[in-house]
């Protein structure tokens, strides 16, 4: 039996990186799983492997800032297949980067929309559907950055991604005695798009992992097992945390 065998999960930000990696892990552990980003050729890429490797998998593209797109996660994973147990709230982005002056009013708004409000409008969406079904997981990617570690222009990022850690705790709190889980995952530096997007010299890579205790940066697929953790009855006493997945970069100052 998989750790997720009879579950229904929802990743988004499953195009890529961490999320990619979650939603293959998570079908592979038993899951049907609903997977959402705007690049509609990655996701039909990924329910193809996931369907090749013998799991089940439906996608549905859109932007994670709009509520519409939330409320038609959910309404697929009911109408497909049932129920939803589990929703990794995972899309992401750096927003605009540089000394914070600098940051237009746009800029900021948009790293809100696309890492805070969409965690917000997707939890709004899928807890009473798992309330229907005697309650679930939600996790949200939030980030060592602005929790126990500072980057000089990271203003935008790291305020929208602290704020998940006041979601999270928010949540928890509300619907805990009704059965839903809420957790943040906060990963160090993860070898993704993301991170190649923003280290995209030698030197910079070396900086990131000299950040880090294990001197290295991870793997989509180790956040995925502590995704995975979260989103399992393994974790059934398990809310309301900020659980750091960052190879000890927050005990380290290099
Ligand atoms: P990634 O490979 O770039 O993945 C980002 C994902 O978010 C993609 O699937 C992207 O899909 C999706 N996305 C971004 N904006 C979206 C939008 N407006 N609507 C729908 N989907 C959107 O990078 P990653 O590292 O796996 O990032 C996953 C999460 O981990 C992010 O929340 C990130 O902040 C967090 N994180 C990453 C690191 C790291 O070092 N990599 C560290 C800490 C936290 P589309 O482009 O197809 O829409």
């Amino acid at each position: 039996m998989g750790r997720l065998t009879n579950k229904v999960a929802l990743v988004t930000g499953a195009s890529s990186g961490i999320g990619r990696a979650t939603a293959r892990l998570f079908a592979a552990e038993g899951a049907k799983v609903v997977v959402g980003a705007r690049r509609s050729s990655e996701l039909a890429t990924l329910v193809a492997e996931i369907e090749a490797a013998g799991g089940e998998a439906i996608a549905l593209a859109g932007d994670v800032q709009s509520e519409d797109y939330a409320k038609a996660l959910v309404t697929l994973a009911a109408e497909k297949y049932g129920r939803l147990d589990v929703a990794y709230n995972n899309a992401g982005t750096l927003g605009e980067m540089g000394p914070t002056t600098g940051i237009s009013e746009a800029g900021w708004n948009a790293a809100l929309a696309t890492n805070l409000t969409s965690a917000f409008l997707g939890a709004k969406h899928q807890i009473p559907e798992m309330l229907k079904h005697g309650g679930g997981s939600i996790i949200f990617t939030s980030t060592f950055v602005g929790y126990s570690f500072a980057f000089p222009g990271t203003a935008a990022y790291a305020a929208s991604k602290a704020g998940l850690i006041g979601l999270t705790q928010a949540l928890a709190a509300e619907y805990g005695a009704q059965g839903v889980r809420v957790n943040a995952v906060l990963p160090g530096a993860v070898d993704t798009e993301m991170y190649r997007g923003m280290n995209d010299s030698n030197e910079s890579q070396t900086f990131v992992i000299g950040l880090h205790a294990l001197k290295r940066v991870a793997k989509p697929e180790e956040l995925a097992r502590s995704v995975l953790y979260l989103a399992s009855d393994d974790s059934s006493f398990v809310t309301g945390t900020a659980s750091l997945v960052d190879g000890g970069a927050s005990i380290t100052r290099t």
